[in-house]
């Protein structure tokens, strides 16, 4: 459907598919009608047929989704496989063929296949099956228990990104069970690797097996989420559209080794603090990309009014005073949209407290808007350091593509949000994000790609992803499948 307007034959069409999807998943009865479930505590069990105690579809989401997080894919090393194998046995006992990939000892990715009418081409479900380490003696329950306790579920991953990668499980197991085709075939793929860069992962796909997704137009990922009000309500849908390009700077400033009681105005030390002194007083100016003038205009209502008044005149406010801009950067998240950022990690010089050391050596994470030329960006860096002196030398430099908001994946997404923002006060915004996920490796070989959990999240419960007690509330993994199962549904009906 070209038009952006909500007809009423396809409200009708979602309301239809909502009403379905609901019956799905409060009926176990329908559910075995329509399905192919058997097997263990992934799917219905067979005696369970013959009593009341099925295993509804969110039950098994919630079971499946404890148990994965039970499994100890911190990484390094990672341990993936034993997460691969879990998905894929769940795939199979709910009638979709998995394939299993080894990608190096103890690592392996989950590929599957849904297929459609073809029709119109697939989309991958993506996620990563591996997590960042967590220190158990910090959280309240061990981290890989997969705890529930007071309708949320405790464990590493739980936001980052198991429950993500159980909500696009159960999406596409709820349309096997719905036995009607999509007109697009959906693909799911798990991954390790992730937190440390994809070599084993993301990367090793797209390098070895990526003929299996060459047919395939769209990616759906982490990336953003449905940003949330402390008491849980969605502030908007946030679609991570893009991420910004990553550029590593060293630098090197060589001088004159000596004896510490003889100063040196001109040692390598100095020179260095005093052209980083330069750097840290001379940050990025503002740049405002259409999306993100779209992004802030469109969130204004949802904050305090004098930040409300600020975001809803965003290019008056980024041209604005330095009190101005300093109440922009309050919030680091979004303001990381705002410009290309430059911020001094790595410092080292010296050996001994009485010896002038010959190197000063320092790096910089610099991170740049989509479409920012790098060789630009640091011929600027060299101007504010103002000390030839010094050499700059690139450590790492990825591109990022970015994906257009104009497209299917988002009208779908804009449907389905239709559906629970009538009043249109929890708007579908567009996110360019400051890190990095496994979407570019299919950016660069033409997927569009999205980052998109379709939860509800708060900032006290973001800010445990990859510190401790990460959980997710119970009530939020179960409307993002829902709301998953609907995105692809509509996805498929449109071009
Ligand atoms: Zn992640």
């Amino acid at each position: 459907m070209k038009s952006s307007t909500f007809s009423y034959k396809s409200q009708l069409s979602i309301f239809s598919s909502l009403l379905a999807l609901q019956l799905l998943l409060t009926n176990p009865n329908l559910c075995m009608a329509a399905g192919s479930a058997s097997g263990s505590a992934a799917a219905v069990k067979a005696e369970d047929r013959k009593t009341d105690t099925h295993i509804q579809v969110k039950g098994q989401a919630l079971t499946i989704f404890k148990e994965y997080l039970q499994l100890d894919t911190s990484n390094p090393p990672g341990n993936e496989k034993l997460g691969a194998d879990y998905l894929a046995k769940v795939l199979k006992e709910n009638g979709i063929e998995a394939s299993v990939f080894e990608t190096a000892p103890g690592r392996a990715c989950v590929y599957a296949r849904l297929k459609g009418t073809g029709k119109r081409k697939g989309v991958v479900l993506l996620n990563h099956i591996d997590v960042v380490p967590a220190h158990a003696p910090d959280w309240k329950f061990p981290p890989f228990s997969g705890t529930e306790q007071d309708g949320e579920i405790w464990g590493r991953g739980a936001i980052d990104m198991k429950g993500m990668g159980i909500i696009e499980l159960m999406s596409m197991i709820a349309i096997k069970r719905s036995g009607k085709l999509l007109d697009r075939d959906l693909v799911f793929l798990g991954t390790p690797d992730e937190e440390v860069g994809g070599a084993h992962g993301a990367a090793w796909f797209v390098k070895n097996k990526g003929e299996l997704i060459k047919d395939c137009e769209y990616l759906i990922n982490e990336g953003f989420i449905i940003d949330a009000y402390s008491d849980g309500k969605a502030k908007y849908w946030g679609v991570d559209v893009a991420e910004k390009n990553i550029l590593w700077l060293g630098l090197t400033a060589k001088g004159l080794a000596g004896h510490a009681s003889m100063p040196q105005d001109n040692s390598a030390n100095n020179r260095m603090v005093r052209a980083l002194a330069r750097l840290a007083d001379n940050p990025p100016p503002f740049t405002l990309l259409p999306e993100v003038k779209h992004f802030y205009e469109s969130i204004a209502h949802t904050e305090p009014a004098q930040l409300g008044t600020l975001y809803r005149n965003i290019e008056k406010s980024t041209s604005a005073d330095k009190a101005t801009a300093s109440k922009l950067k309050e919030d680091k998240l979004k303001s990381s949209m705002l410009a290309n950022t430059v911020s001094l990690t790595v410092m080292k010089a010296g050996y001994k407290t009485n010896v002038i050391p010959a190197e000063s050596y320092c790096e910089l994470d610099c991170r740049l808007l989509p479409g920012v030329d790098h060789q630009a960006f640091i011929k600027q860096i060299r101007e504010i350091l103002q000390d030839d002196s010094i050499e700059v030398s690139v450590i790492q430099w990825e591109k990022a593509e970015p994906s257009p908001f104009e497209s299917a994946f988002v009208k779908a997404v804009k449907k389905v949000n239709a559906l629970e923002s009538k009043d249109g006060k929890t708007p579908v915004v567009p996110v360019i994000v400051p890190w990095f996920t496994d979407s570019h490796w299919f950016r660069e070989v033409g997927l569009k790609a999205y980052g998109f959990a379709p939860v509800e999240i708060d900032a006290e419960h973001l800010a445990t992803m990859h510190g401790k007690d990460e959980r997710l509330p119970i009530s939020s993994f179960n409307k993002g499948i829902d709301r998953l199962t609907l995105i692809l549904q509509e996805l498929a009906q449109l071009d």
